[in-house]
């Protein structure tokens, strides 16, 4: 029997979750929805002087809000718990005792000012200090110390900390499902701290401890983790567990969208785009408020969508996948080895896409707080209707008001370069008799008004394109918008008329001023 897939997202809770972070959340989902499997969320708090009130809490809601459910851990419980490492204190003590007894790892007892003189010590003679299997036999630990000594210091309450003996000249080789083979020897890497005499472990002992014991199958993370790759193995082999080992997955970073470098916490305000989920107004490093992506307008489903390409490449044309769809089509053989790049134009697409894709009644549903002080001048239906005529061009529902203030409002002043393409001499002259017509119009509809518009341009051999641009400038200032006789018919016979010859007055009383 293959063994249950279980993969867990361990965020440490030290500020808002970078969207990098998001990323690895939804592929851990992905992977364990689709072999049925469980995805638990942990929170690695450990280290509590980078502990930040509230980013906890900020990593559930961000989640719920991308709809990566966790099926175990932290605000949903399961057998395995409790699933916020701080809470587990008084686990861990017992396996950096047993690492102590076969040997595995030492107790060691440099102050930090001893460590900082070592330092010192060796960069004048141009060397990098690390504690390791070399300087380990120089230094204050019990491989140097007596027995007694080090009873007499544990017993006097002398600060210690427990360290991993990284054995000497080992190679290492690891088979990892998105890098390939990892070779690493042994002597390379420093002995870490596992754990310290105030009972709290580190990072690196908390996460092989909870690994094993919440029986993860799958270890799917971000590859700024891989250095610490060799460790987390020669850990599984000093516990005895290779043999229930999780498989080792290190996904590619998240780039700037020039590809030069790691998309930091800090790119997105200076860039223009949120890397933010939800927004995090509590970060007093960042100074500002970070921007999210909920409060910026963007649907779940975009954001997630979007977020699942960089770095997963179907193997087909196809771009949008709803979430069951990345359930059935991701696969980490299909996930790159070199770093996506971010791109906050293909982002935008994606919300676009998503919200052409909804009706129009559920487009005013997001638009209407945006159109608040409009939304009386016209009922349900007509507003639906404005929602559908200009869908096209929105990105964001809270782009509405921009895209349709023509229907509410008449426009205040006119594009000076639509002007200079359009205004003609001629033009006051044609718009006049254009009046005389529709207000000789029974029905005001778009197609009727377009049809008799048509025909009286017919008439009076004046050009479509030239009329039709006018009228335009007439009813929006500019030469953008929908449809001219879609607008015509929601703003009424009466406001076209009076808008066009607003536009009479305007632009014949500017060219008067200007011949005097
Ligand atoms: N706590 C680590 C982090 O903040 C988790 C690394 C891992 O998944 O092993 O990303």
């Amino acid at each position: 029997m293959s063994k249950e897939i279980r993969v867990r997202f361990a965020p440490s809770p030290t500020g808002p979750l970078h969207i990098g972070g998001v990323r690895t959340a939804l592929y851990n989902y992905l992977f364990a929805k689709q072999s049925g499997g469980k995805f638990l969320l942990r929170i690695e708090d450990t280290d509590q002087t980078r502990f930040v009130a509230g980013a906890q809490d900020y990593i559930i809601q961000s989640l719920k809000w991308c709809g990566i459910i966790p099926d175990e851990g932290v605000g949903v419980g399961g057998d395995f718990g409790p699933y916020v490492q701080s809470e587990r204190k008084s686990i861990y003590r017992q396996y950096a005792m047993q690492l102590l007894d076969s040997g595995n790892a030492y107790y060691a007892f440099d102050t930090p000012e001893q460590l900082e003189a070592k330092r010192e010590e060796y960069q004048l003679k141009k060397l990098t200090f690390q504690y390791d299997s070399k300087s380990r036999n120089s230094l204050q630990n019990s491989i140097t110390l007596s027995a007694n000594e080090v009873n007499e210091w544990l017993s006097s309450g002398k600060p210690y900390v427990i360290r991993f003996k990284m054995p000497e000249n080992e190679e290492i080789v690891i088979n990892d499902m998105i890098r390939g083979v990892v070779k690493v020897n042994t002597s390379t890497l420093d002995d870490k701290v596992l754990f310290k005499s105030d009972g709290m472990p580190t990072y690196h002992l908390a996460n092989i401890v909870d690994d094993h014991l919440m029986l993860i199958s799958h270890v799917i993370r971000g590859e700024e983790w891989l250095p610490s790759l060799p460790l987390h193995v020669m850990l599984y082999k000093a516990f005895g567990w290779e043999a229930t080992m999780p498989q080792f997955a290190h996904l590619p970073l998240l780039l700037k969208p020039d590809g030069n470098g790691k998309l930091s916490k800090r790119d997105g305000d200076r860039l223009g785009f949120p890397v933010f989920p939800l927004r995090w107004p509590l970060d007093p490093e960042l100074e500002e408020i970070a921007s999210g992506y909920r409060e910026s307008g963007y649907y779940p489903e975009a954001f997630i969508n979007m977020l699942a390409l960089l770095g997963w490449n179907p193997g087909t044309e196809q771009e949008l996948f709803s979430m069951d769809e990345l359930i059935d089509s991701f696969s980490l053989e299909r996930v790159g080895k070199s770093g996506a790049k971010f791109n906050p134009e293909k982002a935008k697409w994606f919300n676009h896409r998503y919200l052409i894709a909804k009706t129009n009644s559920e487009i005013l549903h997001d638009a209407l707080p945006f159109l608040h002080d409009y939304q009386n001048m016209y009922d349900n239906q007509t507003l639906e209707r404005i929602c559908g005529l200009i869908k096209d061009r929105l990105h964001f529902a809270k782009d509405i008001r921009q895209q349709t203030f023509f229907f509410f409002e008449a426009p205040t002043s006119y594009s000076e370069k639509a002007v200079a393409k359009r205004w003609k001499d001629d033009s006051a002259t044609q718009l006049n008799k254009l009046i005389e017509l529709l207000k000789s119009l029974n029905t005001f509809d778009s197609v009727s008004t377009e049809n008799a518009v048509k025909q009286w341009i017919e008439d009076n051999q004046y050009s479509l394109g030239v009329i039709y641009n006018l009228i335009r400038l007439s009813l929006i200032g500019d030469s953008i918008g929908p449809h001219i006789f879609d607008i015509t018919e929601i703003i009424g016979k009466e406001e076209t008329i009076a808008r066009i010859s607003r536009m009479i007055d305007a632009l014949s009383n500017a060219n008067n001023n200007n011949d005097d």
